[in-house]
């Protein structure tokens, strides 16, 4: 059986195949993370996109927890209501992330709304910090 030698370096025997150039590469010429050669891995152009992939997923990533946690706290109010009963007048979180959730209400159970409210705020502002670290 014949062993194929790595197309970049020229030495080691090849193990991978680099999806982005399809070079028979070996392992010390290889990126697993990514499943490229090295070769593609140093291109610039791989870099940069990169670079702007990374840039951009994670405001989007925490953009996208905002309505997430924004969508909750809806959710949450109505099956209060639900639970409460019609005495409930109304009441309500309006939360634009990431600003704290302003609460109003007119029922006699508003100040259960507003207390949510504020609860979701912690809540948000704690996943807020520790994705914010974690994302350093
Ligand atoms: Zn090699
Ligand atoms: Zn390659």
């Amino acid at each position: 059986m014949q062993v194929k030698t790595c197309e970049v370096c020229g030495k080691r025997a090849a193990r991978y195949i680099c999806q982005e150039c399809s070079r028979e590469v070996c392992q010390f010429c290889f990126e697993p993370a990514t499943w490229i050669c090295l070769n593609c891995y140093n291109s610039p152009k791989r870099e940069t996109s990169a670079l702007e992939s990374f840039q951009w997923s994670t405001p989007f990533k925490l953009f996208l927890l905002g309505f997430v946690l924004m969508f909750v706290g809806i959710i949450v109010i109505m099956v209060a209501a639900v639970l409460f009963g019609a005495s409930m007048d109304a009441g309500a979180v309006i939360w634009i992330f990431p600003l704290p959730p302003i609460g109003f209400g007119t029922g006699p159970y508003a100040l259960w709304v507003i207390l949510l409210g504020v609860a979701l705020t912690v809540l948000g502002l704690i996943l807020f910090i520790m994705l914010r670290k974690r994302a350093r």
